[in-house]
Order: C-alpha cells, then sequence, then structure tokens
C-alpha cells in the first residue's frame, strides 16, 4: 500500500478536503486504484451528534456511518463507497483503547497517548486501507490520508506521531506527503507572502514530518519568485510546489493539478512512475468546463432550517447540480429560512416574510430537504401546500416527506391538528410517528441509518420511470420517525399515494400525488448517492419538471431510448 498523506498549515477552511480528493482523482486517472481516510482529530466518535449549523452536513454511509461532509466529497470525485472506519475520529481511537484497557488486553501496562493510543492508530489506517471501495477486488493501490485540523494543533498530535511512525514503518517509496498551505496577499497589489507557509512547513518538521510537495493556495496564480522562494525556505523542490489559486468551480482542481504535473512529482516520490499510465482526464475536463460555460438557470426553492451555512446541505446542493449540468442548467438556488414563511414573522419580520414569499414564488420548483427539530416546520408546511396547489414541482426529502404528510392531512383530510410526533409528542392526530426497527425499550442510536431497500408498489409512478422500473432501490436513510401506518388508507383515498415501501410493507419510503406534475416525498436521502456524471433519477426528475421537460423525458425513457 503506498499513503498520500495530506496535512494543512496556516489557517483553516483551505479547501483540504477538495484538494486531497483531486489528488485522488488525477491519481485515479493515471489508471490507479485509491481509497481515502478522514481522519477528525475531535472527541466525537462519529458526526451524528454535530450540528449541521456548526460543521456543515452530516454524511451518511452506505453502512449506515454517519461521517465528516469531506467523506461524501471523496465519494463523489472518486466514484467509491466508503465505510464507516474511513473516517477516524480521537473519539473512535480513544473508545477503541479504552474498550482494550477495561477487557485487560494490556494488563499490568500503563495505557499510553505513546505507543497505545498512536499503535491504535496506525493499525486503523493500515487495516481500513486495504478496505476495496471501488468495487472491485483487493485492495487498492493508493490510499490518500486526510488529517483534519491544522498542523500544530493540541488535539491532532497523537496522529501526526502515528503518521510520523507510519512513514518511517512502510518506507520511503511508500509515503508522500502533501502540505496543503495558503499565500496570503496584503493589501490590494501587494506582495505573496510565503512567510506563514514557511512557518508551517518548520512546524511539521520539528514533529519529524518532512513534506514532498506543498499545494499553495491563493488568489492568483504564484508568481516565480515567490515559488523560488518557497522552495529554497522550504526545502522543497521547484517542481513539487503545485499552486491552487482560485477557479470558477471545484472541479477544476484536479485539472490545475494535473496541468503542474502534480501526478509526476507524487507518482514519482512513491516509485509508481513506471505503472501508472499518463492522465486521462478529458470527461472531467468536459465537465468543468460545461460548468463554466452554463447560461440559462433554473430558479429552485430550498426551503429549509440551516440556511445560513450552506454546506449544511452539501450533498442536496451538489446532487441538484448534478441534475442541473445533465439538463444543460445551471441551478440558482434560493435560500428560504422556512420560519421567514410563517404567519409570525408576518407580523415580527414583515419585510423578511415579504421576500421569503416572492422567492417562493419566483421559483419553478420547491425542495424541503431532511432536518430535525420543530424550528421552521410551519413554514415548511406553507411551502409544501403552495406547491401542491399551484402545481409547483416541489421534492421533499426526509423530513421534507413527513412535512407534505402533514399539510396533506391537514388540508386534504381535514384533521387540523395533524403533526409528527416529533413536534407535538402528545398530538391526537399522529400522522408521523417514532417507529424504531430493533428495540423499543433501547434508546442509543434509535436512527433508522444507512442503505435500505424500497420496493415499488406499482411500475405507474414517476420514481419507478425515474429510476428505469427497477423492483426496488436502495438509498440512504437517516431518520427516526415515519409515517403512521394507520393513516395510509385514509390518505390513499383522498389521492395521496405510497408507491415505495420497505420490505415489510409497513414503513412508507416514497409518495407521490397523482394528480400534481410532480409531487413526490422520499423518506430516503437520494443526494447521498448522486454523482457528477450519474445524478440521482429523482433530482434529476425535479429539475426537468420544473422546466417542464419531464414528460417527454419519461416518454423516451420507457422506449428505452
Ligand atoms: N426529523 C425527522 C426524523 O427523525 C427527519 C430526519 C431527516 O430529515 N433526516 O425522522
Amino acid at each position: 500500500m503506498k499513503y498520500v498523506l495530506v496535512t494543512g498549515g496556516v489557517v483553516s477552511g483551505l479547501g483540504k478536503g477538495v484538494t486531497a480528493s483531486s489528488i485522488g482523482v488525477v491519481l485515479k486517472a493515471c489508471g490507479l486504484r485509491v481509497t481515502s481516510i478522514k481522519i477528525d482529530p475531535y472527541l466525537n466518535t462519529d458526526a451524528g451528534t454535530m450540528s449541521p449549523f456548526e460543521h456543515g452536513e452530516v454524511f451518511v454511509l452506505d453502512d449506515g456511518g454517519e461521517v465528516d461532509l469531506d467523506l461524501g466529497n471523496y465519494e463523489r470525485f472518486l466514484d467509491v463507497t466508503l465505510t464507516r472506519d474511513n473516517n477516524i475520529t480521537t473519539g473512535k481511537i480513544f473508545q477503541s483503547v479504552i474498550e482494550k484497557e477495561r477487557r485487560g488486553d494490556y494488563l499490568g501496562k500503563t495505557v499510553q497517548v505513546v505507543p497505545h493510543i498512536t499503535d491504535a492508530i496506525k493499525n486503523w489506517v493500515e487495516s481500513v486501507a486495504v478496505i476495496p471501495v471501488d468495487g472491485k477486488e483487493g485492495p487498492a493501490d493508493v490510499c490518500v490520508i486526510e488529517l483534519g485540523g491544522t498542523v500544530g494543533d493540541i488535539e491532532s498530535m497523537p496522529f501526526i506521531e502515528a503518521l510520523r511512525q507510519l512513514s518511517f514503518s512502510v518506507g520511503h517509496e511508500n509515503f508522500c506527503l502533501i502540505h496543503v498551505s495558503l499565500i496570503p496577499v496584503l493589501g490590494v497589489v501587494g506582495e505573496q507572502k510565503t512567510k506563514p507557509t514557511q512557518h508551517s512547513v518548520r512546524e511539521l518538521r520539528a514533529l519529524g514530518l518532512t513534506p514532498h510537495l506543498l499545494a499553495c493556495r491563493s488568489a492568483q496564480p504564484l508568481l516565480e519568485n515567490t515559488k523560488e522562494k518557497l522552495s529554497q525556505f522550504c526545502h522543497v523542490p521547484a517542481a513539487n510546489i503545485l499552486n491552487i489559486h482560485d477557479v470558477p468551480n471545484i472541479w477544476h482542481i484536479p485539472l490545475l493539478l494535473m496541468n503542474q504535473n502534480g501526478h509526476h512529482a507524487i507518482l514519482k516520490q512513491l516509485n509508481l512512475l513506471s505503472i501508472a499510465t499518463p492522465p486521462d482526464l478529458q470527461d472531467w475536463t468536459k465537465m468543468a468546463e460545461t460548468y463554466d460555460n452554463l447560461t440559462n438557470s433554473v430558479r429552485i426553492a430550498m426551503v429549509g432550517k440551516y440556511v445560513g451555512l450552506t454546506d449544511s446541505y452539501l450533498s442536496v446542493v451538489k446532487a441538484l447540480l448534478h441534475a442541473c449540468i445533465a439538463c444543460s442548467l445551471k441551478p440558482s438556488i434560493d435560500w428560504i429560512a422556512a420560519s421567514d414563511l410563517e404567519d409570525d414573522s408576518a407580523k415580527l419580520t414583515p419585510e423578511a416574510h415579504a421576500a421569503a414569499w416572492e422567492t417562493l414564488r419566483n421559483a419553478a420548483c420547491v425542495l424541503v430537504p431532511g432536518g430535525f427539530g420543530d424550528r421552521g416546520v410551519r413554514g415548511m408546511i406553507l411551502a409544501a401546500k403552495y406547491a401542491r396547489e399551484n402545481n409547483i414541482p416541489y421534492l421533499g426529502i426526509c423530513l421534507g416527506m413527513q412535512i407534505s404528510v402533514i399539510e396533506f392531512a391537514r388540508s386534504a383530510l381535514g384533521m387540523e391538528r395533524a403533526n409528527s410526533e416529533e413536534f407535538d409528542a402528545q398530538t391526537a392526530d399522529r400522522v408521523v410517528m417514532f417507529m424504531p426497527e430493533g428495540s423499543t425499550t433501547h434508546m442509543g442510536s434509535t436512527m433508522r441509518l444507512g442503505s435500505r431497500k424500497t420496493f415499488f408498489q406499482t411500475p405507474d409512478c414517476i420514481t419507478a420511470k425515474l429510476y428505469g422500473n427497477p423492483q426496488y432501490v436502495d438509498e440512504r436513510h437517516r431518520h427516526r420517525y415515519e409515517v403512521n401506518p394507520d393513516v395510509i388508507g385514509v390518505l390513499e383515498e383522498r389521492g395521496l399515494k405510497f408507491v415505495g415501501k420497505d420490505e415489510t410493507r409497513k414503513r412508507m419510503e416514497i409518495l407521490e400525488l397523482p394528480s400534481h406534475p410532480f409531487y413526490i416525498g422520499v423518506q430516503f436521502h437520494p443526494e447521498f448517492k448522486s454523482r457528477p456524471r450519474r445524478p440521482s433519477p429523482l433530482f434529476l426528475g425535479f429539475i426537468l419538471a420544473a422546466t417542464g421537460k419531464l414528460e417527454g423525458y419519461l416518454n423516451n425513457h420507457q422506449n428505452g431510448v
């Protein structure tokens, strides 16, 4: 196994994750099989309990792992399926060591950060690196490890030490360290400053790690003399100093790395030049350029709770982008804070209320994404009602599906108090309820997580046709509440059809409103499996519906065109 370690210096938020996944893309384009590991030096065992406000979206894997959103970037860029173990956190490592200590595995010993924690990190990395993630047999050729945080952080120290030891044990030819750093410019036409990078490389060296390549983030391309200075003071050959300047979209980054011959420097360090092919990124180039040149756009209203930080819905945004590109459209996402649509807001913040409604009315389609807690729920219900009554394409994901059930029960069935147990535990009209999969007495991990099958109840529904009429689809889940099976009969009588269910037929997975051009709710999260050149069928259908092209597409699709 060959390792590429990506560390970061100077500041956080440099786009280290995108850089690391782009490195993977270029290596894959050279004919190598690539896997990846993301290290998050926080104490949470996983990202499941972290707030999307603070940390961005929680990404969900096939195996139900709730992980850092960077794993989503890896899956999308490298087209792989990762496991929960591909995300290492301090919490996971400490938990495993403490469990071993309690079991008596270290009997008689003092259990310490070095060597016990560092050994656990090394073992974890080495055992996860060999898990195949691309559907082929046997381990990948290269494992890209991204170390979260910034070099010098107290919490990343055990990882740095473990990786230093790993670099030593796997040998020179099997380890390549790429340090991502920032080259700031002071003033409007100021000089490109190398000092912060010099300091962070020095810090890395003090910890026993030597960077083989530098990936320098900057607003403008690096000047020759900046590169020379960096080479001289950081002790890295000029050919190994890559520059990632600002680009119109992130798909340009692998191209940027390739055009600077970054793959050559990495392959040389890893002694892979003889087996690697010249990089083939033709499709990738086409994709990046198509995106730059899109002119027509489609307005999508995203009605959610966490609209301040767009990373909170990163995969939804990416899935919309994939679908839009397949339709040669530029997504124009209008973020609407659900609470601004509510009646209370008309009194308290009338301007925000008016603006939110104006935005909603100008959108070609409405998406209500997943979420937790009751903030903004009334606004989401109003958005679903507006889309339903005005024949505007609606896609409700997870919470968005539950919202449409509540709305429909209230409006069409006259169940005024219809609600989810999540928002009103005492409601008499419990149309969405807690349905734990396992034990009802066990309180921990009561979420239904990961890949689960949804069986189509009829081939005659939009969703089945979009997916190409399979018997079932496998999509990822992350929820606790579900549509109450007791109300299905009355909802269906009034026209809301549950066209996808789980294998027990008790859990509702997909709803459609046949009297509406596109009104679909799904209990799963189709966004997690969307890929740049393989958009999620549901998102594709949603965008097609928003632009009046769905019918034509489905007709062609059915005829096998
Ligand atoms: N809060 C809802 C539930 O737990 C929806 C979850 C989600 O949208 N991911 O079922």
